[in-house]
Formats: C-alpha cells, structure tokens, sequence
C-alpha cells in the first residue's frame, strides 16, 4: 500500500489507473479508522480495480467552537488497518495542501444544509461538499462509499452529485454498530466508561421509536415526544435535535408519517456530541 499526501502526484496515479482502464473506489474519511470505514474500505475492495482512501481532518468542516484540533490522529494505526481491509493507495494531504493561501472557492448544496445537523452547526455541510467536491477533482472515483451513520451528509453529497452532474456513482452503506448497538464513530474515543455507558441510550431510543412506528403510530409529535422523554431519563445525556423527516427531503411530515422515514437525533453526552439515526420504510 502507498501513502501520498500531494495532490499532483495523487492526480498523476489517477491518470495512469483511468489509462488502463481501472475503476477507482474511493472512501473518503477523516481518519482513526473503525470498523464503520472498515467495512466502507473492504465493499469498495469488492466492487473496484482500485481502492483509494483519504484521511484529511477538514478544518472547512469544524466551527470555531468544535473540535479540529483534539480531533483524534493515528495515521499509523490507520494504515495498518486499511491495508488489510484492502486499501491500495491512503491519500494523506496536509491542510495547507488542500487549502493553500489564498484559497476562496467554496460549493453550497443549499436546502438540505440548514436542517438538523446544518442548524446545529452553520457552515459545516459548506465545509464538507466543498472538500468532497475537492476530493471528487482529485481522486475521479468510480464509487465513492460513504456509511448511511451520516445519513444528512450522504443525501448532501448525493444531492450535489446529482445536481453537478457529476460522473461518480455514490454508495450508501449500513452503519456499523457495536454490541450494545452505539454508533461506531471516532469520536466514541472521547467518552469516559461513565459516558460510554450512558452513549447506548441513542440507538435504544432510536429503536424504540422503530417499535411504536411498526406498531401503527404515525403521529410525528408522539414519536420524537417518545425520543425526547427515554433521552431524558439518561442524566448525562443533552439533546441537541430530535427529528422524524422524509427521508430524501428532510422536510417534516406536516400531521403523518408517509414514504420513507428518517428519524435523526444528535446528543451530546458529556462534551461529546453524538449523532444516530434509522430509516424506516412505510407502506403508504
Ligand atoms: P468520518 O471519518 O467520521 O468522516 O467518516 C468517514 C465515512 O465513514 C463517512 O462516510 C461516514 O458516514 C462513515 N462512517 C462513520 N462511522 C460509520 C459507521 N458506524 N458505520 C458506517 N459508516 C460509518
């Protein structure tokens, strides 16, 4: 496996792979690999020639409050582990790299950026279509794969794709979780065993709204009403939004559910804010 961290060579591989005839998949990540990018890392090892995988930590992407700068680093680690998912090539840019002095351009997929986590964080979806924008130049994936745990940014780049027409096919993949059904997500490194513990109380709520919509609820009110109540009762939890939307608008259901559902929630255990999610397909 290869690591390169300029983008004039990374362009010049990619030129020599399109040559022959490859096709290029490519996970983008911010690195402080888990299992979630692991499983993103082996499909696209599965459905390509090739298999790219970025490790940039935007700093488009944090606001001046968040956390770019603690944000966890282990590019040792990280190689290892996406080399024996199947990684080829690991593209490594230092920010200044991709961000030089001077920089001012910026893409907006406007809509769909100023809900749930848009409201919660103003300027984080500029910051991550602009450098998944960037990332599309560079790489000219075939599929790029990105975990159905980010669900808002994977309809963003969806979105965004569609509306630039651009020539990459986007790949939404299950979110992986683990045993006690948490999110995998890097940030899960900041949680003390207290907070750890308490983190479970997303995905239990999550399903428990799951429970009462296939039980026959369709009242958008009675489920996030039901979310916020089991959020509460964990002391160490602080919701940030609890959401029921349509899943390919996010817009809210005006009086009942219909289509297809997303149920979105971001909480903040501790200082840590988390976010989960779960899709559910009505009958109409
Ligand atoms: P990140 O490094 O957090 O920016 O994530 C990189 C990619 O991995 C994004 O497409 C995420 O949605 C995806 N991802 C992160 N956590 C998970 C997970 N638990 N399951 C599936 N995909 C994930």
């Amino acid at each position: 496996m290869e690591i390169i961290s300029t983008i004039s060579e990374m362009k010049s591989v990619v030129r020599q792979a399109r040559i022959k005839g490859q096709s290029i998949g490519f996970v983008p990540t911010m690195g402080y690999l888990h299992q979630g990018h692991l499983e993103l890392i082996s499909r696209a090892r599965r459905e390509n020639d090739l298999v790219i995988v970025s490790i940039f930590v935007n700093p488009l992407q944090f606001g001046p409050t968040e956390d770019y700068e603690k944000y966890p680093r282990d590019t040792e680690a990280d190689s290892q582990k996406a080399e024996s998912a199947g990684c080829d090539i690991i593209f490594l840019p230092e920010a200044g790299e991709m961000y030089p002095a001077g920089y001012s351009s910026f893409v907006e997929v406007e809509g769909i950026d100023q809900v749930l986590c848009g409201a919660s964080r103003p300027g984080h979806f500029k910051g991550v279509a602009t450098v998944v924008n960037k990332l599309f130049h560079i790489v000219a994936p075939t599929r790029a794969y990105f975990g159905q745990k980010d669900a808002q940014q994977a309809l963003l780049i969806q979105k965004m794709v569609s509306d630039l027409s651009m020539d990459v096919e986007v790949i939404v993949a299950p979110t992986v979780r683990e045993a006690d059904g948490l999110a995998m997500s890097s940030r899960n490194s900041y949680l003390t065993h207290h907070e750890r513990q308490a983190a479970s109380v997303l995905y239990k709520s999550l399903n428990a709204a799951k429970e009462l919509i296939a039980a026959g609820e369709r009242n958008p009110q009675k489920i996030t009403g039901l979310i916020f109540d089991l959020l509460q009762n964990e002391p160490l939890a602080n919701i940030d939004y609890v959401e029921v939307v349509d899943a390919s608008t996010l817009k809210n259901f005006e009086q009942v559910l219909s289509n297809r559902v997303l149920i979105a929630l971001a909480v903040r255990i501790g200082k840590t804010r988390l976010i989960d999610n779960l899709i559910m397909d009505l009958e109409v």
